[in-house]
């Protein structure tokens, strides 16, 4: 069984009391007692350790491992070693190895205050060796995890560092994998996140998680709420799948939100985890290999936004997997589907999504969009992706770019789909006569919410009922362009409707299940509302 251990600062008795109830509350197994700044008052701390609603650890870690202990070694040591004398023992202490080697003393009396096979007294309490390193991966990992093991009053391995890049959690994974004795290995920072979340599926002995956003004692750490309810601590196993958002930055993405309630509400055994990976190829690549390699992750698939759009089509390609044509055609793909014998296939669920929403809004057939005059205004990467599902249904596509030969180059490059693609200067666009006008720019956007792309330049023709306005804007929900079109009777359609539309498509690629599009919606939605209503959208 691997324990969600909620590590508690102590401060005072009855702070770490009721920090540890609603641990408790919370679905925690196990707390930790952090003691760093909690050392003078060795039987409060036993009182502490007697009345807890759960099994503790008590460490006490000292500044030079990390923590915050600045005192003597030798009243720390003799601190830990009476902990035990209560009516209730700490489940287990947790000391460091360099400390545990460096003195025959600290050895003798850590080893009379911990249960092990030489011992003649009554504690109970295990010991946990642990080593930390906040800068990186330790050259002597590998070093330190053989003497733990070799040590016969350790009864559990722990090993820390800080993580280098996601590759960093395949190691922590195989070295819980390698079960000398129980072992908690655990990568800090955001690129270390899998490993926290991830332990329950390799039988790691416990991980740690955070009461709240602010109390986390290590880099990285979830709050039990996220572990929990966001990345389904309860439904994961050794078979679980793993799927992720691959980007830079990541934090901010909203996909995992939206794929695990998926998951939950479709009883799929997977997990979906944000994917930071740095912008150039070449990490990528090594990411995303090794991650395939570790057949024991059962890494099934990503969503992948900026900057890798690209970077999936090249790397499909290059190792001899599938690139549907649709990505092909637009020269980036979102997303990346591993199937169990190992073939990888990149798609583009970007492009039919924009075109279902705007169908969708306007009752009509993909293909009834022949003929038909679409006003996009941008020309990156996001208009590239619309302006094909666009013109594959052999609609006229006008692009109003600011930079014009942004324009130009997007339409040349995009010749003989079907439709026309014909490139305009954005001021241009007060001129146009089109039925659908598509925002593909990131004007109107949290925190700019008072501009709008049309603001001096309202097209004159046709603008009214049952012209269409849709924003791929969706922080704010409603934009400017979208309150002021709505104003004028027109059909809008926020950015909502084509994310969840893309992940929808990414989910029945991974699931074989339709995707539960309203539970989407709702959580995207109430999602926003919420951070709106308290400012902070
Ligand atoms: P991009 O490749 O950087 O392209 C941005 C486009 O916006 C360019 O054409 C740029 O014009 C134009 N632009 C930027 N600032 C402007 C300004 N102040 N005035 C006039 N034009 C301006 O970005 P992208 O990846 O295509 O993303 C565009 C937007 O799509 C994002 O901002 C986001 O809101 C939205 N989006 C929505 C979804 C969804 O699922 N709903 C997903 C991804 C993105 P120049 O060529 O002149 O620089």
């Amino acid at each position: 069984m691997t324990h969600l251990a909620v590590s508690i600062m102590v401060h005072d008795l009855a702070q770490a009391s009721s920090a540890a109830i609603r641990a408790a509350e919370q679905g925690a197994d196990l707390v930790e007692f952090r003691i760093d700044r909690f050392t003078q008052d060795a039987d409060a701390l036993i009182k502490l350790i007697e009345n807890s609603p759960l099994p503790c650890i008590v460490t006490c870690r000292p500044q030079w491992e990390g923590g915050d202990y600045d005192g003597e070694e030798q009243s720390r040591i003799a601190l830990l070693a009476q902990l035990h004398q209560g009516l209730r023992q700490p489940a287990y202490i947790d000391f460091e190895l360099a400390a545990y080697q460096q003195s025959d003393q600290a050895r003798r009396k850590i080893n009379q205050a911990v249960d092990h096979p030489g011992q003649v007294g009554t504690t109970t309490t295990g010991l946990i060796l642990s080593s930390h390193d906040m800068d990186g991966r330790p050259v002597d990992l590998y070093q330190c995890i053989e003497a733990m093991a070799a040590t016969r009053a350790c009864r559990v391995i722990k090993i820390a560092w800080m993580a280098r890049s996601l590759r960093d959690n395949l190691e922590a994974f195989e070295i819980i994998s390698q079960r000398h004795k129980p072992t908690i290995a655990l990568c800090m920072g955001e690129a270390g996140l899998p490993s926290r979340v991830l332990a329950k599926k390799f039988g790691a002995l416990l991980t740690f998680a955070a009461i709240d956003e602010n109390s986390g004692t290590a880099p990285g750490q979830p709050t039990v709420q996220q572990i929990k309810n966001l990345y389904r601590w309860d439904a994961v196993d050794a078979e679980t799948r793993v799927y992720g958002v691959i980007g830079w930055p990541v934090g901010h993405s909203l996909s995992p939100t939206i794929h695990n309630a998926g998951f939950d509400q479709a009883a799929f055994n997977g997990v979906y985890l944000p994917m930071p990976i740095p912008p150039a190829y070449e990490h990528f690549k090594a990411t995303i290999s090794s991650w395939i390699d570790a057949s024991t992750l059962h890494f099934r698939g990503a969503s992948v936004t900026l900057p890798h759009k690209e970077n999936l089509i090249r790397f499909v390609e290059e190792v001899g997997g599938q690139v549907d044509a649709l990505a092909a055609q637009i020269g980036a793909a979102n997303t990346l589907t591993i199937t169990e014998d190992g073939t990888l296939a990149a798609s583009n669920t970007d492009s039919d999504a924009a075109l279902t929403a705007v169908c969708h809004a306007m009752n009509i057939t993909t293909s009834q969009l022949e003929g038909r005059r679409v006003a996009l205004i941008g020309a990156g990467g996001v208009a590239r992706a619309v302006a094909v599902a666009f013109a594959r249904q052999k609609a006229t596509v006008v692009v109003y770019n600011r930079t014009y030969d942004r324009a130009i180059a997007l339409a040349n490059s995009l010749t003989g789909i079907g439709g026309k693609i014909v490139p305009a200067k954005l001021e241009k666009l007060c001129d146009s006569c089109c039925q659908i006008y598509i925002n593909c720019t990131p004007i109107g956007m949290h925190p700019n919410t008072n501009a709008t792309p049309i603001e001096a330049t309202k097209p004159t023709k046709g603008w009214g009922p049952g012209t269409v306005v849709f924003d791929t804007i969706y922080n704010p929900l409603s934009t400017r362009l979208l309150q002021e079109a709505q104003a004028d009777g027109c059909i809008v359609i926020n950015g909502v409707e084509m994310f969840v539309r893309q992940a929808a498509a990414q989910f029945a690629l991974w699931t074989g299940c339709e995707a539960p599009l309203d539970l989407f919606r709702r959580t995207i939605t109430d999602h926003f509302t919420d951070t709106q209503i308290n400012g902070a959208g």
